[in-house]
């Protein structure tokens, strides 16, 4: 497993690199936005682990370019306990967040959940929703009458869950513990703004809703209707 360190506060990011040797996972520091990007473009990691306050390019910036072209587990770090900062972050694509000071073993705790998420095989790979949805649980992709839908990380978390379930009622908290693991601690309402963000993206003149109904009192359920 390589992971890649974005920080530009070098005491902090050497702290974060020995931690990660010392349980056996390999570690490359870049000190800025733009060097992550270049260092993410030339080789392969598992996992990013992305300090939100950089000089030049944000780390929300750095987070959105990566999801373009991955769905690797993104872990922002952030010095301000601000809501709208681990929003903006999680809206960005970020999977997890820790917030600064932290310590180590919190850290590496986030990042053994992340690299275990990905790892789960337990679901089945394709999951099709009524005539026109296809869940493909391997490779990370939701189709639509045969187009692909670009979803956040998070995003897909939440919908590939709740969609092998059809019907199944899920709270916002369900959804917090079993799509986002319970290392989780983000707010419920970002779940809201995650359904919100996923109806967006799959609502059709036949589907107003994106396949999620609202169980009034209760939370939500993928629904073909
Ligand atoms: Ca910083």
């Amino acid at each position: 497993m390589k992971i890649l360190i974005v920080e530009d506060e070098r005491a902090i990011a050497e702290v974060e690199k020995a931690y990660m040797e010392k349980n056996g996972y390999t570690a490359d520091i870049a000190g800025d936005g733009l060097k992550g990007l270049e260092m993410f473009a030339a080789e392969n990691y598992d996992l990013v682990i992305l300090d939100l306050m950089l000089p030049g390019m944000s780390g929300v910036d750095v987070c959105r370019a990566i999801r373009m072209k991955s769905q690797v587990p993104i872990i922002m770090v952030t010095a301000r306990s601000g809501e709208d900062d681990v929003v903006s972050g999680l809206d960005a694509g970020a999977s997890d967040y820790v917030i600064k000071p932290f310590s180590p073993r919190v850290l590496m705790a986030r990042v053994r959940a992340n690299t275990r998420k990905e790892a789960d095989s337990s679901d089945p790979q394709i999951i099709r929703v009524g005539n026109s949805l296809t869940v493909d649980t391997k490779n990370f992709t939701v189709t639509k009458n045969g187009e692909e839908i670009a979803f956040t990380r998070n995003e897909f978390m939440i919908f590939s869950k709740m969609a092998a379930k059809p019907e199944k009622i899920w709270s916002r908290d369900d959804i917090i513990t079993h799509a986002l693991g319970y290392e989780y601690d983000g707010f419920e309402r970002s779940i809201d703004s995650y359904i919100k963000n996923i109806r967006k993206k799959l609502a059709c003149p036949e589907h107003e809703n994106g396949y999620i109904k609202t169980v009034h009192g209760f939370g939500y359920k993928v629904s073909e209707q």
